[in-house]
């Protein structure tokens, strides 16, 4: 059973989704005003594992990003300057060119961390009609309300506005205080802006027409729509960093519930920072760490992956070069260590399954990537393994740990003829079984290899097999 710490119950709670063997996941995607930095990628990481780890439990994960390319406010409460035109500015470009060219950097940042890109990708200004059609049904049930041309969403009208942050109003206040410049045209300081009229920033390129006026939508409302569109109303796990437990996330259930009239998402996950020297990693202090800068120094950037792997995603992760020396050179060791391994085949199918379950057990107990390694290292140590059982292993861990142990394609291609050419003898055995009409034994091997996850199917002209 796959447990998780859920931010929700502030507890390590049961996962159970909604539809049983089906993840709905949604997680929240980058602004793309400038590069991620190894912060941000921290939390990209995470979900990647997660994702990569249910779908190695079994489970079929449909997992939804959305691109925030408009109404993201420099600071996260609607005030400040607008973030794509920051950059916009700064780069003396259009917002559209800012946008389609830090997307792409995003994504080639995914691909040098091994991070799969989730299904759907949204952009936020692609679905503006969906914002404006739970916007009107919020106004129309007294969610919101329109004050100085803009509409907002009234929090006293949600259902246990604090529950997700877990603390008071007085509190948040504090945490938000130097950040927020009073906005007299709402109710309520956490009021949350929906749409904004050009009342708010006049030079806005991205603009749309809505029944309150030509404007643009507030930053929250994409991801309770986006999800909505391509998940249904029952959302299993949302994930993100922990900066985004309030406002964002916050104000995503109250919209969220508020339209769709009951619950929205079950389980929140949220990855803790990273820090340097000086606190939370940003990208306006300090040094602006990026995967590229980290390659200019000559680090290979699955080690940054390796050593984010070594801790767990609730743990505050403290960056420094010392830090990631360390995780460089122990993560070269294991390459190397795999690299010597005899490819001879002679997979020992009887030793995968220990393996295998402890791996599982790693992965339901809230995702714990340090222990995924030990039992990584463990199989390794294991002197009763042969090195292509070890291989094999090593291969099965990295669909999810994707640390690139296995780089070769035509190696991996190799262990997988191999492989082919074990399940061929498993054949050969069962149809010796089945003219001898010894069908229990027969049987017995189809399981064997179901549980492998190889599938036998019998045809006219023998038995073949697909990978399940
Ligand atoms: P942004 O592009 O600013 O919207 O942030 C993208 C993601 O990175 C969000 O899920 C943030 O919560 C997360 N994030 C921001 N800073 C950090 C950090 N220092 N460590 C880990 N995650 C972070
Ligand atoms: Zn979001």
């Amino acid at each position: 059973m796959m447990r998780v710490y859920n931010t929700l119950s502030k507890k390590v709670e049961d996962f159970i989704p909604h539809e049983e063997g089906i993840v709905r996941l949604y997680t929240c995607g980058p602004t793309v005003y400038h590069y991620a930095h190894i912060g941000n990628l921290r939390s990209y990481i995470f979900e990647d594992i997660l994702q990569k780890g249910l779908t190695y439990l079994g489970y079929q994960v449909k997992r939804v990003m959305n691109i925030t390319d408009v109404g993201h406010m420099t600071s996260d409460a609607d005030s400040g300057e607008d973030k794509m035109k920051k950059g916009a500015i700064r780069e003396h470009k259009t917002v559209y060119e800012i946008a389609d060219f830090y997307t792409k950097a995003f994504f080639e940042d995914f691909e040098k961390l091994n991070i799969l890109r989730p299904e759907v990708v949204e952009k936020a200004s692609d679905h503006i009609p969906t914002y404006i059609k739970m916007i009107e049904k919020m106004l129309k049930d007294g969610y919101a309300y329109i004050s100085n041309g803009n509409v907002y969403f009234d929090i006293s009208k949600a259902h246990d506005y604090y529950q997700l942050s877990g603390k008071k109003p007085e509190e948040l206040l504090i945490g938000v205080r130097d950040t927020v410049e009073e906005d007299k045209a709402k109710r309520n300081p956490f009021d949350f802006g929906l749409w904004f009229t050009l009342s708010k920033f006049s030079d806005q390129d991205m603009k749309w027409d809505s029944p309150w006026g030509v404007g643009y939508p507030g930053w929250h409302i994409e991801c309770s729509g986006i999800s909505g569109e391509y998940l249904g109303e029952y959302l299993d796990i949302h994930c993100g960093g922990v900066d985004n437990i309030f406002p964002h996330h916050t104000n995503e259930i109250a919209q969220s519930e508020a339209y769709f009239g009951h619950k929205w998402c079950n389980y929140w996950m949220h990855c803790e920072h990273l820090n340097d020297k000086n606190g939370k990693m940003s990208k306006s202090s300090g040094e602006f760490l990026t995967v590229s800068l980290l390659q200019e120094k000559g680090y290979d950037p699955l080690s940054y992956r390796y050593f984010c792997l070594n801790s767990h995603y609730r743990s505050q992760l403290v960056f420094s070069y010392e830090a990631l020396d360390g995780a460089e050179n122990a993560y070269r060791k294991l390459k190397n260590r795999i690299r010597a391994l005899d490819r001879t085949p002679a997979l020992q199918e009887s030793k995968l399954d220990y393996y295998q379950e402890q791996f599982k057990k790693a992965i339901e107990n809230d995702l714990n990537t340090a222990s995924m390694l030990t039992v990584l290292y463990d199989v390794l140590k294991d002197d009763t393994l042969s090195d292509f059982t070890k291989l094999y292993l090593v291969n099965d861990f990295d669909q999810v740990l994707s640390l690139g142990l296995i780089t070769d394609e035509e190696e991996k291609e190799e262990i997988d003829a191999d492989l082919e050419k074990e399940v061929l003898v498993k054949i050969e055995e069962r149809n010796a079984y089945k003219k001898a009409k010894d069908f229990a034994r027969a049987d017995q091997i189809r399981e064997e290899l179901l549980a492998k996850g190889i599938k036998l199917i019998d045809t006219r002209e023998g038995t073949t097999y697909e990978r399940v």
